[in-house]
């Protein structure tokens, strides 16, 4: 009897395997391991892929040991997206380090892609071209690794982002999700395939690039504990968030509140492209059915909490900043623009640094905490805005998640400031429950329709009627943001 199901979330820092039962619809257990990352340069950001799997793969022996393999019924996988592995396509073995998401090393590269390049690769993959992005990193390795040169010429080289180098050491199959080669530059989200055009101006064969399978596709058979386990239900983390947090309908969008804030927003069958710098990427697939999604994030979010706390010392504990913002009733004009690593959208300005303004003799540091808190749920605003702009649809009600989703303060500040709701989910780990319920689809356990009542609200903030006093704070927030981006 098949119990349960396994959510595997290959994340940045950790990776998680989640035990989720199946008739219950409840996780039951969770194994955690925590990944190493190394910054052997200014800007440059690594991770060993052979240490990821076999993290992976640690965490995963846990959740079969403990109700035995012949209870799972499959696996889900949900991952840190962009990030780059070349590997031996017999061996399996890593040419080089991994260059993750935040690695910088190809932004002179990116700096110098021509104009008429950069709308090519906007029209074709709904980005913009920067190296955050997989394409760049791709082509690095190949300029600079004699190993992977070798390998191509021997037709043994494999590149691919996190969820594929995990499907094929666990699958032996070479193959990636529509969510996450939407990610790499190298992907036309309109065609569905890999584009000849961009991979030739990156450099990069289509032999040595992944099958790209539906994430509710069965991508192989993990053998581990003695079963042959469907490893089935791909997306990248974010999307995996947007899709465990039942944002199915055109409108429907959710805000992550980590580190840094991820605003994703479902725009159906329709691709969106950006006037305001947005990314337009695949939200997620059932089947050969395409749902697109505007995804817009800020840089700084949950790590301005932690700067209170351990930067300033204002807090003892993240949590503390709500009672104290809570304590007064405004900030006393006190505005802070959490821009210490620049502007994402809709500015996309890097030399933008932060500031707190409209400091009096009267300012305490619970003014400091809440007008630190508003610009988190004011930086949300603007995306919002920007999607609705960009889209023509109206965002019916924001779904949150992450760990300052738990500031009620703050979720309750964002339903204000919004002028819709914000629903906070019972299950909080919203990308581990999207895994889990598109593995639950891609094996016929769940149908579309049911998988939207799995999600449960366990708090709704409902908007403010008199709005008025918000729309002028939200005003003071984008004179201090015009101050900001003066730097
Ligand atoms: P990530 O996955 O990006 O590492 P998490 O989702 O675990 O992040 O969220 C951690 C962040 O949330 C930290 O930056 C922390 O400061 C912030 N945070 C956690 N709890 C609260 C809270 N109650 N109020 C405000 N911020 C919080």
């Amino acid at each position: 009897m098949k119990e349960y199901l396994i959510a595997l979330d290959a994340g940045t820092t950790s990776i998680r395997a989640m035990l989720y039962h199946i008739e219950e619809k409840r996780f039951v257990l969770t194994a955690q391991q925590e990944v190493e990352q190394s910054f052997p340069q200014s800007g440059w950001v690594e991770q060993d892929a052979d240490e990821i799997y076999y993290k992976a793969a640690y965490v995963l022996n846990r959740c079969l040991t403990s109700v035995g393999a012949g209870k799972i019924a499959g696996i889900g996988l949900a991952n840190q997206r962009e990030t780059v592995v070349l590997w031996n396509r017999e061996t399996g073995e890593p040419v080089s380090p991994a260059i993750v998401w935040q690695c910088r090393r190809t932004s002179d590269f990116c700096a110098s892609v021509p104009n008429e390049m950069r709308t090519i690769i906007a029209e074709k993959t709904g980005l913009p071209v920067d190296a955050y992005f997989s394409a760049s990193k791709i082509k690095w390795i190949l300029d600079n690794v004699s190993a992977a040169k070798q390998l191509m010429a021997e037709g043994k080289l494999c590149a691919g982002t996190v969820d594929s180098y995990l499907i094929f050491k666990l699958t032996g199959n070479f193959v990636t999700d529509y969510t996450n080669a939407s990610r790499t530059m190298l992907f036309n989200i309109h065609t569905l395939d890999w584009d000849g055009e961009l991979l030739r101006y990156f450099g990069v064969p289509r032999e040595i690039l992944p099958d790209v399978k539906p994430c509710t596709a069965v991508m192989g058979y993990a053998s581990l504990g003695g079963e042959k386990l469907p490893l089935a239900g791909v997306a990248g983390d974010q999307q995996a968030a947007l899709f465990g947090q039942a944002c199915y309908k055109e409108g429907d969008g959710k805000i992550t509140y980590g580190t840094g804030l991820f605003l994703l927003f479902n725009t159906g069958g329709q691709c969106v492209s950006s006037g305001s710098g947005l990314i337009t990427t695949i939200g997620y697939s059932i089947g050969k059915k395409i749902t697109y999604a505007l995804e817009g994030s800020a840089f700084n979010a949950g790590s301005c909490v932690q700067w209170l706390r351990d930067g300033l010392g204002l807090l003892s504990s993240s949590g503390e900043s709500e009672q104290l913002a809570l304590s007064v009733p405004d900030t006393g004009g006190v505005r802070f623009v959490p821009a210490f690593t620049g502007l994402g959208a809709p500015y996309w300005n890097s030399d933008a640094r932060g500031l707190l303004s409209g400091l009096t003799r009267g300012t305490t540091k619970a003014h400091i905490v809440r007008a630190v808190l508003e610009s988190i749920a004011f930086g949300a605003r603007e995306l919002a805005d920007c999607m609705q702009k960009d889209s023509g649809i109206c965002l019916r009600e924001i779904k949150c998640d992450g760990g300052a989703s738990a500031n009620n303060f703050l979720m309750q500040f964002q339903a204000d400031v919004l002028g819709i709701t914000v629903n906070r989910p019972k299950e909080r780990e919203s990308t581990a429950l999207g895994a889990a319920l598109l593995c639950g689809i891609a094996l016929d356990l769940f149908d579309e329709k049911e998988v939207a009542a799995l999600r449960t609200s366990e708090r709704i903030f409902t908007p403010a009627a008199d709005r008025t006093l918000y729309e002028k704070w939200y005003r003071e927030y984008l004179k201090a943001v015009g101050r900001a981006l003066m730097n």
